[in-house]
Parts: C-alpha cells; structure tokens; sequence
C-alpha cells in the first residue's frame, strides 16, 4: 500500500497529473479530444470583431460557430491533421463531402497566396508520410496548449457568443433542419 502511493507521487513528478490521467484514456479518444479543441481554435481565431469569419474558399460570410474547420490535404493523413496551415474555416458547403468536397484547388491558390509559393505542395508532401502516427504525449501536450488559448478567446469574445444565444423561431420552421434554417440566415446575411 504504502509503495504504490509513493510510485504515484513519483510519476506525478515526472510526467505532470495531466499526463498521468491521460494515459487511461484511448488514443482514438485523445485524439477526438484535441479535434475539439483545435478546431474551435482554427475557427475562433479566424474571426473578426464581430465573430465573423469568411469561408477560406469562397468568401462566404459566416458566424465561427456555423463555419466548420476544413482540411486541404485530408484528415486522415496525420501528419497534418493538426497543421494550421492545412486547416481553415470553411463553408458547410465548400466542406461537404458531396458538394464542395473540400475545395482543394481554390484552397490551394489561397495557401499559397497567404504563405508563399510552394505551400499547398509542401503541405501535400507532408501528408504523404506513409505510416504517420500522433504520439500520446504529444496529443496530451496539444490538447493543452489549444485549450488554453480556446479559453483566451472564448473570454475575449463573450459578448459576441451571447449575442449569438440561438434565438426562439416560429413552430412551422422548427420542423425544418437546423442546417437548411442556418442556410437561409447566411443568404439575409449576404
Ligand atoms: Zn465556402
């Protein structure tokens, strides 16, 4: 009894109690976890003062929270899953698997525009890492670090988000999907 207390105290030390809880948790889920946190961030930190972003491939004008954190070179190739290079907020409709499925020629021209020549390929031949795996620590790590700058601005842009507080809609349009309703708020926008 004694030792095995004195073991977690010396792990603790070693590795920080954030890792120690982590180790319990599945990879598959770790990694679930950091999307959550990452993409808020790409979104957030995309925005305006108004809480606006525009969607990187076809300037649609849209609040964060109704744009989705889109991949150039797809998120199944880990090695730039978590690139911010690579990931953007997009349109639902640029991102949408059937529609504009990602967009990956117009996303291209704007990396390079906004990085220099080469970006969009560099980011390719990143992706094509055959074999490319995230490591526990590493996800722990980042995990970490997007969540403290998520909260950063979740804090700056309090009075956007509660002015954007869903609002109470007639019976009849309830019925419909709350994406076709958000589809219908983007066009009075525009
Ligand atoms: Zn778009």
């Amino acid at each position: 009894m004694i030792k095995r207390k004195r073991k977690k105290k010396k792990d603790r030390g070693n590795r920080g109690l954030a890792f120690e809880k982590e180790t319990r948790v599945p990879l598959n889920q770790l990694e679930a976890r950091l999307w959550r946190w990452f993409s808020e961030y790409v979104r957030r930190s995309g925005a305006n003062d108004f809480g606006m972003v525009y969607c990187y491939t076809c300037n649609r004008y849209l609040y964060w929270n109704e744009s989705q954190a889109g991949h150039f070179v797809p998120r199944g190739r880990k090695a730039v899953k978590f690139n911010e290079q690579n990931v953007k907020p997009q349109c639902p409709r640029c991102n949408h698997p059937l529609w504009g499925k990602g967009e990956s020629g117009k996303f291209a021209i704007r990396l390079d525009k906004d990085y220099g020549r080469g970006t969009a390929e560099r980011l390719q031949s990143l992706g094509s890492i055959r074999g490319a795996k995230l490591g526990r620590v590493w996800i722990v790590q980042k995990i970490g670090e997007y969540k403290e700058k998520v909260h950063e601005l979740r804090r700056s842009m309090k009075h956007i988000d509660e002015a954007h507080k869903p609002v109470r809609r007639p019976t009849r349009m309830k019925a419909q999907s709350s994406r076709f309703i958000s589809e219908i708020d983007q066009r009075d926008v525009l």
